[in-house]
């Protein structure tokens, strides 16, 4: 199916297709952007049809967006592109506070984008068991926007009756190259590359990635699990690994594995990406790498 983001455009909407990246103008008695619904085929075979000056920015959304996958563009919804580049204007102008000698909160990293065995995240801060959270292990840490957005998470979780349990945090490469390693000769590469990832492609390289609870997958169906399930996004944390995803993600579901992206992210990325934290940071990297 193609899908368009639209935009008013004096009285006349603009579609961009998210297939092709090509725009087409139509005037007439067509809704305006403010209107979600739009009938594009109809609009295609309305003649003549024009071209207009278009917006460079949107220009550019156009042939940004039309990089992606294809299960990206199925997931983003109709809409207009002025209001999509405001919200992410807003999300970009959130990563000009972050930190400037670290890596953006944003960064990506996967199974084709990853970090040096020399990354180490700046100011690393203990992870240790207090009144706010328990945790499973005494050698955790987390980047300082991480831990104190861990601190809001929980204190909101404790207003609610629940003591969140942090099991895994910060892993640095050589930890991760022996977890690795440790997968592929218990299971063999092909299944450990499903659930682990390899040295230098771990959010938890980048300290700001939880592991929460058992990390098993029954822990999402505990108190504990649907409480953040249901309320990490309001203190900036996502779900990584949905299920449903591993063709996009390159990993099977993790409902314990929550990563820190800020609220105005989270709050992009649900309204945006079907609330898939890899569509939405694979667009931005694709936003901020186009030439
Ligand atoms: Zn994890």
């Amino acid at each position: 199916m193609r899908r368009f983001l639209t935009a008013g455009l004096c009285g006349a909407v603009l579609f961009l297709c998210l297939s092709c990246g090509q725009k087409t103008v139509a005037r007439g008695n067509v809704a305006h952007a403010a209107s979600p619904t739009v009938a594009p085929t109809s609009l295609e075979t309305d003649a003549p049809q024009q071209m207009t000056a278009v917006d460079p920015e949107v220009e550019k959304l156009g042939a940004v967006l039309s990089s992606l996958s294809e299960r990206a563009k199925a997931a983003i919804p109709n809409g207009d592109p002025k209001e999509f580049l405001a919200d992410l204007h807003a999300v970009l102008a959130v990563e000009q506070t972050f930190r400037s000698d670290d890596l953006s909160l944003y960064y990506l990293i996967d199974k084709k984008h990853y970090v040096g065995s020399d990354y180490e995240p700046k100011d690393l801060m203990p992870v240790k068991n207090n009144d706010l959270w328990n945790v499973s292990r005494n050698d955790l840490s987390l980047r300082p926007e991480a831990y104190h957005a861990l601190e809001e998470l929980s204190r909101a979780a404790l207003a609610d009756g629940i003591k969140l349990m942090v099991s895994s945090t910060y892993r640095s490469y050589s930890y991760q190259e022996r977890l690795f390693a440790r997968y592929v000769a218990q299971d063999g590469v092909e299944l450990a590359e499903r659930y682990s990832a390899r040295p230098g492609t771990s959010q938890h390289q980048l300290g700001v990635a939880i592991d929460f609870g058992s990390i098993t997958d029954d822990w999402g169906d505990t108190k504990m699990g649907k409480w953040v399930y249901k309320n990490a996004a309001k203190y900036g944390w996502s779900l990584s690994f949905p299920q449903g995803y591993e063709d996009v993600t390159g990993y099977m579901w993790e409902c314990w594995h929550f990563r820190y992206i800020g609220v105005e992210a989270c709050e992009f990325q649900k309204k945006w990406f079907g609330d898939i934290q890899q569509f939405m940071l694979e667009f931005l990297y694709a936003w901020e790498n186009y030439k």
